[in-house]
């Protein structure tokens, strides 16, 4: 439930403050009616809400991917006034959340949202989408840790399932290796996990896909709407 007049001006009829004034002055009705107190809460998918006997238009929906840097929190505000995912959304006034999270330190592919159902969808363990990332280690695993990790480890929470798993990039010389690990689950710090399971602890992480979006050439804290077509194949 969200108060009457947060929902108007989401709904674009005018800045929160006028929407009190068109509340107080009686031209607000609910369910065919007239609610004039500013402490009403409405349930915007399921009341009918008019402004002047015209029917609000529902929230427009959308759908963003964007390069989440490190350092950044996957959440829409933070008491402690770190910098938060959707600081970088300029132009943006939909609220918008988060569909899954990417940990403090781990850069790349992020997808947001207004609509709650295709988030939820996307997000329930049941779905298994698949989420690509690069990690960065020092040294070179062995092919058969890398099997391993494939195959399953345990970790604390239980074995993992299935994984693909990878050499990106291998530099002997820097002696450091770019291993790409695709998941079906979204456990709480999975990847940097699993990797810690091996004893190569990993140091920089990127998620470069979810479901069939890659996300290629999009910079670092930037972002961009999806298509039609993207949304309808993550779905
Ligand atoms: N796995 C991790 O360990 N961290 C992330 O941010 C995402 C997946």
């Amino acid at each position: 439930m969200e108060r009457l007049q947060k929902v108007l001006a989401q709904a674009g009829i005018a800045s929160r403050r006028k929407c009190e004034e068109y509340i107080t002055a009686g031209r607000v009705m609910v369910n065919d009616v007239t609610v004039k107190e500013l402490g009403a809460k409405v349930d915007p998918a399921k009341d009918r809400i008019k402004v002047d006997g015209k029917p609000i238009k529902a929230e427009k929906k959308l759908y963003i991917i964007m390069n989440k840097p490190k350092g950044v929190i996957t959440s829409v505000e933070d008491p402690g006034g770190r910098k938060v995912v959707t600081d970088f959304l300029h132009g943006i006034t939909e609220r918008l959340f988060p569909v899954g999270r990417l940990d403090y330190d781990t850069e790349g592919l992020l997808i947001l949202t207004n609509d709650g159902e295709f988030a939820n969808l996307l997000t329930h363990p049941k779905h298994h989408v698949p989420k690509t990332y690069h990690a960065k280690v020092k040294g070179v695993p062995h092919g058969s840790l890398l099997e391993k990790l494939a195959k399953g480890v345990k970790l604390e929470d239980g074995m993992t399932a299935p994984a693909e798993v990878d050499y990106v990039d291998v530099d002997p010389a820097a002696n450091e290796s770019v291993i790409s690990i695709t998941i079906y689950e979204g456990r709480n710090r999975q990847v940097r996990r699993m990797f810690d399971a091996i004893k190569f602890p990993v140091e920089k992480l990127k998620r470069v896909k979810f479901g069939p979006i890659p996300l290629g050439g999009l910079t670092r804290g930037k972002f961009r709407h999806l298509t039609p077509d993207e949304i309808k194949s993550l779905t």
